[in-house]
């Protein structure tokens, strides 16, 4: 997701307590952060946010990362988190390929991926966020046993997905190609912006649950 660029976006966003602009002094000391021993878990790409406010919000007992490239889409999650304050939710303007920068090995418990660039031309595969390059820099950061949880509506890319799973260091857990139809998997979903926006079009979502291996 780009923006069109947005005039004080950066100096907005750096005036924010609950964003944490060098996010790699915290790497190892999340805990020091939030001043909890709390489980930590990331949302990759978190665009304007509605996702993981929303699931800070249902569980306080979880600590939470919104990491997300783009300034100008950081900007709209950090509007959101100043109308909610809460105190269990961090945002980072940061890039995945570096996420070993900012968590310690086994720091992070459940990483979410939801709605990711697809990346379409066989030769970008590797910049696809479910791609096994990424998979091995999530499984580095993750607890043993920890979880990845990827939602998308690009059947191509899920399947792209699934295959790459094993040769990044992960089993399936369990999947589905049509998540709003299954009541299991769709248990306590939160729909992010893109998910409201392309289920509305009638494109079924498609969802996966790996385990560190
Ligand atoms: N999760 C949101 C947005 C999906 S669009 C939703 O479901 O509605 C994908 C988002 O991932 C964009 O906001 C894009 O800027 C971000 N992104 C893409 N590559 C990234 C990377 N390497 N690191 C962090 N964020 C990234």
């Amino acid at each position: 997701m780009r923006l069109r660029n947005i005039p004080g976006a950066e100096e907005h966003i750096r005036s924010c307590p609950f964003v944490v602009t060098e996010p790699t002094a915290a790497k190892g000391r999340w805990n020091e952060h939030f001043g909890n021993s709390h489980p930590l878990a990331v949302e990759i790409g978190s665009g304007k946010g509605h996702f993981i406010t929303t699931l800070a919000a249902r569980e306080p007992g979880t600590n939470y990362v919104g990491m997300e490239k783009y300034s100008s889409v950081l900007l709209r999650a950090v509007q959101k988190q100043e109308e909610r304050l809460l105190p269990n939710l961090a945002l980072v303007r940061w890039d995945a390929q570096l996420i070993e920068d900012v968590f310690a090995p086994g720091e992070v418990s459940r990483i979410y991926l939801n709605f990711s660039d697809p990346w379409p031309k066989p030769k970008q595969a590797s910049r696809r966020l479910c791609a096994k390059e990424f998979l091995r820099l999530y499984a580095g950061v993750l607890t043993d046993g920890g979880i990845v949880e990827f939602k998308t509506d690009q059947r191509p890319l899920f399947d792209f997905g699934m295959s790459e799973i094993e040769a990044g260091g992960f089993t399936l857990l369990s999947y589905t190609y049509d998540l709003h139809a299954d009541a299991a998997m769709n248990a306590g979903n939160i729909m992010t912006e893109y998910e409201e926006k392309f289920s509305a079009k009638g494109n079924k979502i498609c969802k996966y649950i790996i385990k560190k291996a």
